[in-house]
């Protein structure tokens, strides 16, 4: 038997409503806050992401899909969205074409790591992004819409919204230095890639998962109380504006992200209840990224809602399902099937849910199984006595109760029940 590709999983049609849900109710939220949809390649050349996500994290040194093609380019998998929008703007020059720039965009992500619950090697994000604007008020509006989406998809009590600031060009220099005397008083106690990472990307240790390291990180200096003037007053007046739309957060000086693009606001949506994958959406805002990328310099914030963790919260809140056929014909014989194949396309175009039997020599009794199975709310039964008539047999499937339609009149009849 051929197999799918570890890490790599099929999403079945059971769980399907659970993602639509998801993704229509973001979208309708989206188009509402004037996001704009845009649609990105899933390969792009590897520069995109080495220039944006930095050589030195995780994603770029041991998580990307990597391809040479057959004319020799070197190509990834997109492990992230970011990069590619910040890629399409510039050459797109969005910025001069679109008087707002709010996009959003949705599709899947890929990164080699170790598959586990709630982490996949093809993965699904919704991904939000806003250029152009540098304001605290924007950044509120920002982290306010991704708890709101939570909110609106039931779930918000699962989450906890936890923001940092990661300082400027001015104040991050100085606490790295301070960080570094700090950690490397720890050293003996770091993990493998915490040692490597203290020196070429100390603020990645206070991201790392083992349990030693974070221990140890516990008592490191915290970012948020040593941000210059200009940084604290930013990051003071967006909780404000939190506290002006009142959406409960929590500040947490631990949160620096796996990204090296972000500068300023950093927010995750953390929950304790989808095991030791715990965020299920996060963002921050990256300042230098798009001048970083060859672009003009433009400010950008943005962040993104791991589909897969979101669908784990919703299926503890509800169960999400299709919609059950409305109408099961059962028809017995050739001429029956003759007569109502046409009736059931027209109720289909009218929106009704209708499934017929195309097995026509089949008994009745295992029909009706069949009309039961499907959880049909109507069966039509007609047979060869029927047709003649031109009469056929609707029977409630609840309420058990039959009565005779005219098959002429079959469509209007469903179209008044249904009403
Ligand atoms: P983690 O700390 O879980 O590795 P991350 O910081 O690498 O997450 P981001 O790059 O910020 O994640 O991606 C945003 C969201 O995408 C995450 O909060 C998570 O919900 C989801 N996500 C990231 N990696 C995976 C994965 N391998 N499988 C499933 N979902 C993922
Ligand atoms: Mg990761």
């Amino acid at each position: 038997m051929i197999k799918a590709v570890r890490g790599f999983k099929d999403i079945l049609p059971e769980e399907i409503p659970y993602y639509r849900f998801i993704e229509e109710k973001i979208k309708g939220i989206l188009e509402n806050f004037g996001f704009r949809e845009i649609r990105i390649p899933v390969l792009e050349h590897i520069e995109v992401f080495e220039r944006s996500i930095g050589n030195t994290t995780d994603i770029v040194e041991k998580e990307m899909y990597t391809l040479k093609d057959k004319g020799g380019e070197i190509l990834a998998l997109r492990p992230e969205a970011t990069a590619g929008i910040v890629r399409s703007l510039i050459e797109n020059a969005l910025h001069l074409k679109c008087p707002v720039l709010k996009f959003y965009f949705s599709g899947p992500m890929f990164r080699y790591e170790r598959p586990q619950a709630g982490r996949l090697r093809q993965f699904h994000q919704f991904n939000v992004e806003v250029f152009g604007i540098k304001e605290a008020s924007l950044d509120a509006e920002v982290v306010a819409l991704l708890y709101i989406i939570f909110q609106e998809l039931g779930i918000e009590k699962h989450i906890n919204l936890e923001i940092n600031h990661l300082g400027c060009k001015e104040c991050r220099p100085i606490y790295k230095s301070l960080l570094i005397n700090f950690l490397s008083s720890k050293k003996e106690k770091l993990c493998k890639d915490c040692k490597r990472r203290m020196e070429r990307n100390p603020l990645r240790v206070l991201d790392c998962k083992n349990p030693e390291c974070k221990e140890v990180t516990l008592q490191a200096p915290k970012i948020c109380e040593h941000l210059c003037t200009e940084c604290r007053r930013y990051f003071g007046e967006t909780l404000d504006y939190l506290n002006i739309l009142g959406i409960p957060y929590t500040i947490n000086p631990m949160i620096v992200r796996g990204l090296d693009y972000y500068t300023g606001i950093v927010f995750e949506a953390i929950s304790t209840e989808i095991g030791a994958q715990s965020a299920v959406a996060a963002g921050g805002r990256y300042d230098n990224l798009v001048e970083d990328m060859g672009g003009p310099p433009i400010p950008g914030i943005g962040f993104a809602i791991g589909e897969e963790r979101a669908v784990m919260l919703l299926k503890k809140e509800k169960k999400v399902k299709e919609e059950d056929p409305r109408v099961f014909f059962a028809v017995l014989g050739e001429e029956a099937k003759r007569t109502m194949i046409p009736i059931v396309f027209k109720l289909r175009l009218k929106g009704i849910k209708c499934e017929m039997e195309h097995d026509c020599r089949k008994s009745l009794k295992s029909q009706m199984r069949k009309a039961d199975k499907i959880k049909a709310k109507y069966a039509v039964i007609t047979g060869e006595e029927e047709v003649k008539e031109g009469f056929t047999i609707v029977r409630n499937m609840e309420s058990k109760e039959q009565f005779k339609v005219k098959i002429e009149e079959l469509v209007r009849f469903f179209e008044e029940v249904e009403r």
